[in-house]
């Protein structure tokens, strides 16, 4: 046997025991019966299929599609009803369904329903106090490859399910009475699906291992992802996706003690599990939560030793961002649990440690599932208790903080506000209507348009996570973004409350369910025109419903006040208009569709009846421009930045209704480009993009959006004359020991934070912003100087525009007083420069409307002003 051939699990100071590798070696050919991966020490009830029977063929022998994992699933329940219920808990994009096993023993199924709602209890101060935690058993979720290319873990979930279901003896049989098991197989069904169909289909039977064959080499945009290439590990906090959505509700239903996230790291790495690196915790995250993790860890270290799998910890990862679904257990009184499996990729590959099986990827995740759930069940008593202080102590916390409560809301736009509380109803948060109006912070909050959340509630930690602004860290390395404050994110107008300012007079009726605002027609039918403010989450939806109808609309450039609804009204910059003597439709059938679209977007649409104004433009003035329909496309393909290709995507798609096309970087050198009045470019690697047919095009009168790296690509190949500020590089030398190079480096890394531009509201990209800032996201070294004409910079960054999160200083000076957002006119075209990501994750509502305004009002923008 040769030295290479080696299978990884032996692990490398076993290599030159020839005998003993080659017994192990032999093992491993024979690895797919399930003698390889079960314990020996348990005997299985024949009447529970194994895995081969139901989605014909063993485990790690091929890539388990969503579809089969699922069939075993609905076969193991209907072999074992008594310990296993299968739950459908929604379906994805795709219309794969989310399925969730309940396992327990018998006889805790039989009273499931009562031991939930004492389980809950537990997150309840007010009532935690009575309840005997002696004999409640502990709910652990288990839940698997939420990164669909990283595969073990679903795998995995076939042999954590037939175990559970088909194990006899008294071993089982107590573990089953002291733990609720939540097993979810597939947290990313479309993207586990994707990337099954991708190994799977370059297999061959005589396996091959060199690391650049194509089965190791997804296509983009990989499977990775979710439909709309979004990653779910960051959606656990915002929500965006109705994947995340269905599963928190099961989450909160059970409130689990633990959950487990099984992922998959490089090829050449070993097993990692938390806790991870002590530094990177998240200060609302208490210390007992990284004991607790610790405590767990020691079953995970005993589980692997005894199959002799390499691992790690405390390093690589944290537990910062709330968004990861190994840190939203953490705030929620539970323990997160992440794993990162070396990953194989495909079949069998070979890598530092030798051949890296699939087999062996799977072992190690259920091998760790078996010591999660040991665990739970040897700590059952102190993870319990620890839910129940969780909550006690925050309630403690929460009375003695300073902030007593938040308010928030914004009049101009309800249907923004009502998708922020649907998300803090989602989050278990009590909000109340703001009874009384009340001034802070520079805002007025009015009753009608304003929510308050008290601090002194069960949720008090998440509320903190959601609403604090974050200014101090102890470490400069993030693992992923270093601030989210989500009022900022959804550009909603906030304020925190003290002792002084806050009572609970304040409080008015508690929400429930939130629904969007009732779209209208003020003032019936008219003869002569509507009008509608583009302040409106929806409004950009209403116009090209419109636009799509035939509808010939203007945008106002000026504020005007004219007379609708019987009485005297300002209209904003940005006011949409629709002449109805101009529309091919006559005035009832006009009448009917603006009903219809005011409804379907939450829209106040006015009828007026005369062009006169009472002051500003007249409507028929120069000044109301007409507005062309956007046909659009985006590029896409290899080299290009999939997540925040995805996110445009996700918002034209889900949330505007507007087609874009997918326009792939190797086919763009042969369509006809005539055809798209608008193109949108991504950070990504161009260099086979024809710049000059990009240039021609715009120069025909095209409107080129570009965000963040593409900012900077179109001005290096001379699309622009955007020019950029550069850090000093010469300076990083002889800072720091080599062995501490990666704080360095990862430091000036621009993980991600919230910086607060300047708008000058009166241009066509400030259109629906209500303030003379807008707040937006930055993760990248991006840092455009303002163009030499003023009005070509609409959003500029001034002297002081962190809000909140981590910058070093060298980055800081970089971005202080540099463009956000440029505009340049070239040719009878506009590029669009947007150095941020307006788009971020797809919960950064606050940057909808520059986004928006890029792609309708775009063409408009006075090209004087952009020279
Ligand atoms: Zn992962």
């Amino acid at each position: 046997m040769r030295k290479g051939d080696s299978p990884k699990r032996t692990g490398i100071l076993l290599r030159s025991l020839v005998l003993l590798c080659s017994v192990l070696f032999v093992r491993e050919l024979t690895a797919q019966d399930l003698s390889y991966y079960l314990p020996d020490s348990f005997s299985y009830n024949p009447a529970v299929p194994k895995p081969k029977e139901v989605i014909h063929h063993e485990v790690g022998e091929w890539h388990v599609t969503h579809d089969r994992l699922v069939n075993y699933m609905k076969a193991i329940a209907a072999a074992a009803p008594d310990r296993v219920k299968l739950e459908t808990m929604g379906f994805t994009y795709e219309s794969r369904p989310q399925v969730l096993l309940i396992i327990t023993s018998p006889q805790n199924h039989q009273r499931l329903e009562q031991i939930r709602q004492e389980h809950v209890q537990l997150s309840d101060p007010a009532r935690s106090g009575s309840l005997n935690i002696d004999r409640m058993p502990i709910v652990v979720y288990i839940g698997h490859s939420i990164h669909g290319n990283e595969p073990s873990g679903a795998n995995a979930s076939l042999l954590t399910a037939y175990h559970l279901a088909a194990a006899t003896g008294k071993q089982i049989d107590e573990l089953l009475n002291d733990v609720v098991i939540l097993l979810d197989p597939a947290f990313n069904p479309d993207g586990l699906q994707r990337f099954s169909t991708w190994a799977n289909q370059h297999k061959s039977k005589t396996l091959v291992t060199d690391p650049d064959s194509r089965e190791f080499h997804e296509v983009w945009p990989g499977g990775r992802y979710n439909h709309y290439w979004f990653d779910l590990n960051r959606d656990w906090l915002p929500l965006v996706h109705v994947k995340s959505r269905n599963r928190l509700q099961w989450f909160h239903r059970w409130k689990p003690n633990i959950l487990t996230d099984h992922h998959e790291q490089g090829s050449n790495a070993t097993f990692f599990f938390q806790p991870g690196v002590p530094s990177r915790v998240n200060p609302l995250t208490p210390a007992k939560n990284q004991e607790l993790t610790a405590a767990l860890a020691k079953f995970h270290a005993a589980f692997l030793d005894r199959i002799g799998s390499l691992y790690f910890t405390k390093e690589n990862y944290d537990d910062f961002y709330y968004g990861k679904g190994s840190t939203y257990p953490d705030i929620n009184g539970a323990i997160g649990i992440l794993f990162e499996q070396a990953s194989s990729r495909g079949h069998a590959q070979q890598t530092a440690h030798g051949i890296l099986r699939f087999p062996f990827t799977i072992r190690n995740q259920f091998v760790t599932a078996l010591s999660t759930l040991e665990g739970a069940k040897a700590l059952r008593k102190e993870f319990l208790a620890w839910q129940r202080d969780f909550y006690k102590n925050a309630m403690a916390e929460a009375n003695a903080a300073t902030v007593k409560a938040y308010v928030f809301g914004d009049a101009h736009d309800k249907t923004k506000t009502a998708l922020f509380l649907q998300l803090l109803r989602q989050q278990q948060i009590e909000v109340y209507a703001l009874n009384n109006a009340v001034t802070a912070d520079g805002y007025r909050f009015e009753k009608g348009n304003a929510w308050v959340v008290p601090a002194a509630q069960t949720q008090y930690k998440l509320i903190r996570a959601i609403f604090d602004k974050t200014l101090q860290y102890k470490d400069s390395v993030f693992y992923d973004i270093t601030s989210w404050t989500l009022p900022l994110a959804y550009g909603i107008p906030y304020a925190e409350l003290t002792a002084a300012s806050y009572s609970p007079s304040l409080r008015g009726e508690p929400v429930g369910d939130v629904t969007l605002p009732q779209g209208t027609v003020n003032g019936g039918k008219s003869g002569y025109a509507y009008l509608f403010e583009w302040d409106e989450y929806f409004a950009p939806r209403a116009l090209y419903e419109l636009q799509q109808a035939g509808i010939l609309a203007k945008v106002a450039t000026n504020a005007f006040e004219t007379t609708a609804g019987g009485s005297a009204r300002r209209f904003d910059y940005g006011t949409i208009i629709i002449p109805v003597s101009l529309q091919e439709k006559n005035a009832d059938e006009l009448y009917e569709l603006v009903q219809q679209v005011a409804q379907r977007n939450h829209i106040t649409v006015y009828a007026v009846s005369s062009g006169s104004v009472l002051s500003g433009s007249d409507l028929g003035s120069g000044k109301m421009a007409v507005l062309s329909k956007p046909s659009m496309a985006m590029l896409v393909g290899t080299g290009v930045n999939a997540l925040d290709a995805g996110e445009i995507w996700f918002l034209l798609d889900q949330r505007f209704g507007m087609p874009v096309t997918h326009l792939e970087t190797g086919a763009f050198n042969r369509v006809k480009l005539d055809k798209y009045n608008t193109l949108i470019m991504v950070g990504g690697n161009y260099s086979e993009l024809d710049k000059d047919k990009l240039k021609n095009w715009v120069q025909a009168g095209g409107t080129l959006i570009l965000t963040e790296e593409a900012v900077q690509w179109a001005a290096r190949n001379g699309i622009t004359g955007v020019t950029f500020r550069k850090r000093n590089e010469q300076q990083q030398a002889s800072v720091l020991p080599y062995a501490e190079r990666e704080f360095f480096q990862g430091a000036q890394r621009m993980s991600g934070a919230i910086f607060r531009a300047q708008i000058d509201r009166t241009h066509p990209l400030a259109y629906g912003y209500n303030y003379a800032f807008a707040d937006l996201f930055k993760s990248n070294a991006v840092f455009p100087e303002k163009n030499k004409n003023p009005w070509s910079n609409p959003f500029v960054y001034g002297d002081k525009p962190l809000q909140s999160g981590y910058i070093t200083g060298e980055n800081y000076e970089l971005l202080k007083n540099s463009a956000a957002v440029l505009v340049n006119a070239v040719g009878a075209g506009r590029v669009i420069s947007i150095a941020d990501n307006p788009n971020f994750r797809a919960f950064w509502l606050g940057g909808t409307k520059l986004f928006m305004n890029a792609i309708f009002f775009g063409r408009i923008i006075d090209a004087a002003s952009a020279r």
